[in-house]
């Protein structure tokens, strides 16, 4: 029988193995374990990348959106929206900074639901939390207009979407601030934890430059309150060597995608992803059935791992499920009873992607 990963992170190592053993060989030789020059060329190249001017590379992705929120000065009463479909890091900051986190249903492409947003603004607001998620975008004219109208910052989201696309514009490069996660199964992935955040704006690039490191720019001078929440140079190294690759391994990534819509568009039973405004990194490929349960079984049984992302929307959630008592967001709530994701990586086959979709074929040709 054959065995479908749920996500392979080795094969890939493999191809990329001596580049990465001479980068991280490069950083023991220099003895240069904190920030240097590792971190500082990985903040330039990625800003470029995403199209920004500034980048600032942090412990990891919950941090970079705890630090960000920071960096605005959001905190206390203040109030700040997100979508209630979304992994919990994205709420997180918003509620160590003491502020009130306002959740909105998700739309039928599991984006935040636009319509929705402008019934949650009130006088404490002060940020939008948009979340890219599975690598998709929602459509950002309409985000940006909204934050312009309301005079609200507008934050990004990116743990999901390195490299999406959104009118020839880069997922990160629209925010004042946004926030990436380098998680190892993230498309760019370190080997450990890595995040960043990206802005334009000058002085919260040195606010947040001086919050991630101990609150100072000159090392003993602390001005404010900091944390420590460096990019490991280890980390970093390795994400440069990655970085290169990230453009060809997103194409990967879309023609999987390209191929599991083909192949699965005439199953009636099946609601398939689409992607209306944006051009989508598919850090998951996710699919909506009735039989959610029934089918992750059946591909379990067949040697096919699946995931759910996620079962529990974040109002449900014991850390958050007293804050929203009482409340329903009708899409979020079906949607994690329906939500199904597939194996997605660049280094899939297409033959392992035709056996997936035959054995979800064929689960509904058995029982329906
Ligand atoms: C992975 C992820 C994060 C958090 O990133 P970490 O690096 O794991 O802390 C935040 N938001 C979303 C949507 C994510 O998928």
């Amino acid at each position: 029988m054959k065995s479908i990963k749920f996500l392979d992170l080795n094969n890939q190592y493999k191809i990329i193995q001596n580049e990465i053993s001479n980068s991280i060989q490069k950083v023991f030789d220099n003895s240069s374990y904190i920030m240097g020059p590792d971190v500082n060329d990985f903040e330039n190249n990625f800003a470029k990348y995403t199209g920004v001017n500034y980048c600032i590379g942090v412990g990891n992705g919950t941090d970079a959106l705890e630090i960000a929120i920071q960096s605005l000065n959001i905190k206390n009463d203040d109030e700040v929206i997100t979508q209630a479909n979304t992994f919990v890091a994205t709420c997180l900051g918003v509620t160590y900074n003491n502020a009130k986190l306002v959740l909105v249903d998700s739309d039928d492409n599991f984006m935040i639901k636009i319509d929705d947003i402008e019934k949650n603004i009130t006088s404490k607001t002060k940020a939008i939390i948009v979340v890219h998620l599975y690598g998709h975008m929602c459509d950002m004219d309409k985000i940006i207009t909204l934050c312009k109208k309301y005079n609200l910052y507008l934050i990004e989201d990116c743990a999901q979407a390195h490299g999406a696309i959104y009118k020839n514009k880069k997922a990160g490069s629209f925010g004042d601030v946004s926030c990436f996660s380098f998680y190892p199964g993230k498309n760019l992935g370190a080997y450990g934890d890595g995040g960043a955040i990206c802005c334009n704006d000058v002085n919260i690039y040195e606010n947040i430059k001086k919050i991630r490191n101990l609150g100072s720019v000159t090392k003993y001078y602390h001005e404010i309150i900091g944390r420590n929440s460096r990019l490991d140079t280890i980390q970093a190294s390795i994400l440069n060597v990655k970085l290169k690759y990230l453009d060809g391994w997103n194409k990967k990534r879309q023609e999987h995608a390209n191929l599991y819509n083909e192949l699965l568009c005439d199953n009636v039973n099946i609601t398939l992803h689409k992607n209306n405004v944006s051009e989508p990194v598919w850090h998951l490929f996710v699919i909506r059935i009735k039989e959610r349960n029934e089918l992750k079984k059946y591909l379990e049984f067949n040697g096919i791992q699946t995931g759910v992302h996620y079962p529990i929307p974040i109002h449900k959630l014991e850390c958050y499920s007293k804050e929203f008592e009482g409340m329903t967001f009708e899409n979020t709530e079906n949607d994690s009873n329906e939500i199904l994701s597939l194996p997605m990586y660049p280094e899939l086959s297409s033959e392992e992607i035709e056996y997936v979709c035959e054995k979800i074929n064929k689960f509904y040709d058995i029982t329906i």
